[in-house]
């Protein structure tokens, strides 16, 4: 049982879709910015394809969201976002999207990177992790170990940092705990910015969000908690 209790200076999460960061770790990355900790987030995905409804514009939809990741990010107190805009099922943990992740880490320079744990495919008997969340956290993954701290790979990336802790989210080998009892409303109005996802009741969002970190909290003797597997390299 770890608790995660020293706030870092610099962190950077990386995210599939436009509400990923916000429902997986928006507590954990809010009670950081409060503390003082300088927090980006890179969105991978345009979120394009976020409806059920064939009649959508997936082109409004993708400039829709991408104003719901900023108005997010200010209620999170993020210092800045990057958005890549693959369109939704394109993600790919291929050269390209690994160069430029390897390019965000060198220039933010963060201490703790946090993503999804691309390890995780079946949740239950009735859910499928989405193949975005998987090749973005592999990619991830092989982003920041070995290549963003090894100066041979991509050169033309800037200078070579290695990040020091590796936070999965999404996770069935948790095994660090951050305590978000501050941060706990915070991240449910983050999570209520992105109203284009909002269908039905958001008291009903924000209990179910509340019964969530508090589940996980009850694992570590907390009250609320989101829970990481961690990885440590340095
Ligand atoms: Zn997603």
């Amino acid at each position: 049982m770890n608790l995660v209790t020293d706030v870092p200076g610099r962190v950077l999460a990386v995210y599939a879709h436009p509400d990923d960061p916000e429902v997986s770790c928006g507590g954990t990355l809010a009670s950081w910015a409060a503390r003082g900790a300088d927090v980006r987030l890179v969105v991978v995905n345009a979120g394009d394809k976020g409806s059920h409804d064939p009649a959508t514009d997936p082109t409004e939809l993708a400039r829709r969201r991408a104003d719901e990741v900023h108005a997010a990010a200010a209620v999170l107190g993020l210092s800045g976002v990057d958005q890549l805009g693959v369109p939704d099922g394109e993600a790919a943990n291929d050269l390209a999207l690994r160069g430029r992740l390897v390019e965000l880490v060198r220039a933010h320079r963060p201490d703790v990177v946090v993503c999804p744990d691309p390890t995780a495919v079946f949740f239950g008997d009735s859910y499928v992790n989405h193949r975005d969340h998987r090749e973005v956290g592999w990619a991830v993954v092989d982003a920041v170990a070995p290549a963003a701290g090894s100066p041979l790979y991509f050169p033309e990336a800037g200078p070579a940092h290695q990040v020091a802790t590796l936070l999965l989210s999404g996770t069935f080998q948790a095994d660090a705990w951050v305590d978000v009892a501050d941060a706990v409303e915070v991240k449910i109005a983050a999570v209520a910015c992105h109203e284009s996802r909002m269908a039905g009741d958001p008291e009903l969002v924000a209990e179910l969000l509340r019964r969530r970190t508090a589940e996980t909290g009850a694992q570590a003797g907390l009250a609320h908690a989101e829970s990481f597997r961690r990885l440590r390299f340095a």
